[in-house]
């Protein structure tokens, strides 16, 4: 194998340098002018003209009605699926090829997920699976699905969307929609991405954005809901703002409520990030572009592209090893040469806390968690 190939490309495809991370943000615009600003008006924290801006700039640019910020990804996760009605000792149907953010956020309300596998061409939910265990698994009762195994209620489907490229949607819904399951997309890594012309995290009763550091646009930390549902929109911002029934000097509460409000020094971050997203994104799909047309040349890898009638952000790049023995030695080779490359995240059903849980076979999935490397993928401009 021509290790050295690919990381002689890479690195000259990142100009050089010692070390290639995998991905760095980039702030190239107005950041620090409206982190200035936050500090000269003295408000930088969870009030601010900038944390109303960055939800209606985000609402705007995927297309939703409303979005509403939180502090993480994995916050906005676990209010999504809250307010999407899952319960305690609820099931939900999700992947094992995944990051560990998606079934924690499930198990703070205490459900469990059900592993299903991923489709060879998305690396994301499979709907055919979801179909084919529902129908061996499941059973309707009162507009109710329930695991006939179990007799816990599915109450939610959560696909993620692999590296940004998103899932068959429109298979999804439908199943989906006849189980009388309610769709949360886990968005965190997909934010730009369209499929069929149209944002992913806007298909879903709810979908959820992150702004980690490693993520195509960043706040330091944060997530985003996306709703088009307005008025559950305006209750998730209650809730997350300890539910404070507006007043200006009574605090009254009228339910539960939590602090997962966002910053506005976060959220200045936020709006300047994404004044810039069209070129990023434009960038990692240039170098996605480049990956593709080398690796046409090299034997036993494959580029992995995005699916047809997707636009995919093309957060991080991943690369297949035909031969799952050479996975371990690339990464290997790589990080010894200042190439920084990943494998796909452990899978969550090889985990303590969600090895017991109930699982397809998970064929594609253990494909991939064999095989997929992924490797830079920062944007490429100064
Ligand atoms: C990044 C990420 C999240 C959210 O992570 P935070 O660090 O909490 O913002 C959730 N799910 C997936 C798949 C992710 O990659």
């Amino acid at each position: 194998m021509e290790f050295k190939k690919i990381t002689d490309f890479i690195r000259d495809l990142f100009d050089g340098g010692d070390f290639i991370p995998l991905s760095v943000p980039v702030f190239a615009g107005n950041e620090k002018k409206y982190l200035n600003e936050c500090i000269d008006t003295t408000f930088v924290s969870s009030v601010g003209k900038f944390v109303d801006r960055f939800e209606d700039d985000i609402a705007k640019y995927t297309g939703s009605k409303r979005a509403v910020v939180c502090v993480s990804g994995t916050n906005a996760l676990h209010m999504s699926l809250m307010l999407a009605g899952v319960e305690r000792s609820d099931e939900v149907l999700t992947q094992a090829l995944t990051f560990i953010a998606t079934c924690n956020a499930l198990s703070y309300i205490g459900a469990e997920p059900i592993f299903i596998d991923v489709d060879r061409d998305t690396m994301g939910l499979s709907p055919t699976a979801v179909r084919e265990w529902l129908e061996m698994n499941a059973e309707i009762k009162g507009n109710q699905c329930f695991n006939k195994n179990t007799h816990r209620r599915i109450k939610a489907c959560v696909p993620m969307h692999t590296f940004g490229h998103p899932v068959h949607l429109d298979e999804l819904i439908e199943v989906c929609n006849e189980y009388h399951i309610k769709l949360v997309e886990d968005a965190a890594e997909s934010i730009g991405s369209l499929y069929k012309g149209k944002h992913t995290g806007t298909f879903g009763k709810i979908g959820a954005l992150s702004f980690n550091g490693n993520k195509t646009i960043t706040t330091g930390g944060g997530g985003m809901m996306l709703f088009n549902d307005e008025e559950l929109g305006a209750y998730a911002k209650h809730i997350t703002t300890q539910a404070k029934i507006p007043h200006r000097w009574e605090f009254r509460h009228d339910h539960i409520g939590y602090n997962y409000r966002m910053p506005n020094i976060n959220a200045a971050l936020g709006c300047a990030q994404l004044e810039n997203i069209d070129t990023y994104i434009e960038s990692k799909r240039q170098t996605a572009e480049a990956y593709k047309e080398f690796f046409k040349n090299v034997p036993d890898v494959e580029f992995f592209s995005e699916p047809t009638d997707c636009r995919s952000n093309y957060w991080l790049n991943a690369i297949i090893l035909k031969d799952k023995d050479m996975q371990q030695d690339f990464l290997q080779f790589s990080n010894d040469n200042g190439v920084m490359t990943r494998p796909i995240w452990e899978l969550m059903n090889r985990l303590p806390m969600f090895e017991h849980c109930q699982n397809d076979g998970l064929e594609n999935t253990i494909y991939f968690a064999d095989r997929v490397v992924n490797i830079p993928s920062s944007v490429r401009i100064k």
